[in-house]
């Protein structure tokens, strides 16, 4: 978080054999659209273009703060103005853990009223911290021009401890001039 810069990548997704354009701080690890086999081909990735955000936040508590459920469940909603009007989501921090030694969790943040193909924001797997951590949402794609709702989801993927959210942070920003 310690520049205000971000750019536009563009990676190939190897299964859908094409360029996919994504903004973010640092290079993304796999394909921003959510499908199958998000592999990316690594040597392909390249940086178009740059813009400097406006550094905003809001903190968001979450309604439900302890999950077991093996499907994804939503543990908090939250008003997104749209980035038409307060500007893009730049990224998504969650204070997260596995409340003891042994379950895996995976977390996303979610836009039910969205189509399927377009209804990831971002999305963290195989996590599996018992004690608590900053998680890092990675890429941030399919963010919604108006104001819509938004849901942080998190299910667990194995194991018996239940998975504790304490705290998620939205920066977001429009483009300084
Ligand atoms: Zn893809």
């Amino acid at each position: 978080m310690s520049s205000n810069i971000e750019y536009r990548w563009l990676v190939y997704c190897i299964e859908e054999a094409i360029d996919v354009g994504v903004w973010s701080a640092t290079g993304p690890t796999q394909c921003p659209n959510i499908h199958g086999d998000r592999s990316i081909e690594t040597s392909r990735t390249r940086v178009v273009d740059s813009r400097n955000m406006k550094k905003n936040f809001f903190k968001i508590y979450p309604q439900v703060k302890t999950i077991v459920s093996k499907d994804y469940y939503l543990t908090a909603s939250f008003d997104f103005l749209g980035s038409d009007n307060i500007g893009t989501i730049y990224s998504i921090y969650v204070l997260a853990l596995s409340e003891g030694v042994g379950s895996n969790f995976d977390i996303r943040i979610y836009n039910p009223s969205s189509a399927p193909s377009t209804s990831v924001i971002a999305e963290k797997t195989g996590l599996n911290n018992s004690t608590i951590a900053l998680i890092n949402m990675g890429t941030i794609a399919n963010v919604p021009t108006d104001r819509t709702t938004l849901e942080v989801q998190v299910k667990r993927t194995t194991g018996s401890k239940k998975i504790g959210i304490r705290e998620i942070t939205v920066y977001y920003g429009p483009e300084l001039s």
